[in-house]
């Protein structure tokens, strides 16, 4: 018998070629699947054979060394890299086939100079800053560039992109702001296809659409219009096991620094999980787990391998039963709201102990 996990995580590849193919009807250009972080810690590996089966022919991660981990797997599609190319890795983009996105002048320049020692052109995306302030050429860099176009020489241009900074709010002023310094950047360069939208982006309508959109979280089941409800299905879901039940009286504590105090007698269930499973010690006295749908509230301190229920109007609950800790009942967004953060971070967080199910 092999060991037993505490925590199972189910994810439905289904959903996630499902939610790609809904966000490809509703966006006028093309869709990428933006696969950084280990496709937002679901697994590369598993989510781009779904994604390529699905149709989609565009990837986007954060490092090259993500690039190389999944180009066996979509041999033929266009595999970008947003952090940028290091010097001394271009001869590896070239040799794998794998495309930078120019953030700056200078790695335009190095990349110019890689198609020059080739005697080709090389492909790029270039990154245009409208207000992230992060990545991609700023106010100045884009007039030296738009000043003297042979910069691009060698570079074939496959995207001019920018990053939304407030995509997930609608009426942010940003949204507008930005797409209209994007549409006077490109004024000013050669002309080639637009990159615009992340997830958000798609849903904030048609002046937000582009030659490409790049969506990441929308696919693993983020919402992506916030106060609203979800459009996307869920793929993630997460079940601890409880490894032992004990009766404390009114008045005892539970867990470290004892910061939850029953105040009646009470029913705890010890679940493996915890934060080094990416159980965010932020949940601590805040968040609800399932049985049987039934609430039941985390009380006390999230631990490096532990986390605590008040089980006590739940008398089902046994050792070995399984809380849902992501499901139908905890949602994503209700999770991550529990721990004051985002989808974003409960996925890219979920650790490598659990037993992962996947379904198609
Ligand atoms: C991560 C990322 C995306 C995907 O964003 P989501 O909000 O997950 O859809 C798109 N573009 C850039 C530049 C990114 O860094």
């Amino acid at each position: 018998m092999p060991p037993e996990p505490s925590g199972i995580l189910d994810i439905d590849l289904g959903a996630v070629a499902a939610n790609w193919r809904a966000l490809a009807d509703r966006h006028a250009g093309a869709v990428a699947g933006v696969v950084k972080a280990d496709a937002y810690g679901l697994g590369a590996a598993r989510v781009v054979p779904a994604l390529v089966e699905a149709g989609c022919r565009h990837f986007f991660v954060a490092h090259l060394s993500e690039a190389l981990a999944i180009r066996h797997l979509a041999p033929w599609a266009d595999i970008a890299v947003f952090n940028g190319p290091h010097r001394a890795e271009i001869g590896l983009y070239v040799e794998h086939g794998v495309i930078p996105v120019l953030n700056s002048l200078g790695e335009m320049e190095a990349w110019a100079a890689a198609a020059g020692a080739a005697n080709r052109t090389l492909p790029a995306l270039l990154h245009v800053d409208t207000g992230m302030a992060r990545l991609g050429l700023d106010r100045r860099e884009l007039a030296i560039l738009a000043a003297d176009r042979s910069r691009l020489d060698g570079i074939a241009l496959r995207y001019v992109m920018t990053h939304l900074v407030s995509a997930e709010i609608a009426d942010a002023a940003d949204n507008a702001s930005q797409a209209s310094r994007f549409a006077d950047a490109r004024a000013v360069l050669p002309p080639a296809p637009g990159s615009l939208a992340n997830s958000s982006g798609i849903f904030l309508g048609a002046d937000f659409a582009s030659d490409l959109a790049r969506p990441g979280a929308a696919l693993y089941g983020i919402n992506p219009t916030p106060g609203r409800p979800n459009p996307m299905r869920p793929v993630v879901g997460l079940r601890g096991r409880v490894l032992q039940i004990r009766d404390i009286g009114a008045g005892e504590t539970v867990g470290y620094n004892g910061i939850w105090r029953a105040n009646r007698p009470s029913r705890i269930a010890t679940v493996g999980v915890g934060y080094a499973d990416g159980w965010l010690r932020s949940h601590s006295n805040h968040g609800t787990a399932f049985f049987d749908g039934g609430p039941v509230p985390l009380v006390g301190r999230v631990s490096m391998d532990l986390a605590t229920y008040d089980v006590t109007d739940q008398p089902g609950v046994e050792p070995g039963s399984w809380l849902e800790l992501i499901g139908p009942n905890a949602s994503l967004e209700r999770v991550a709201d529990a721990a004051r953060t985002n989808g974003y971070e409960i996925l890219t967080s979920l650790g490598s102990r659990y037993e992962r199910a996947y379904r198609s």
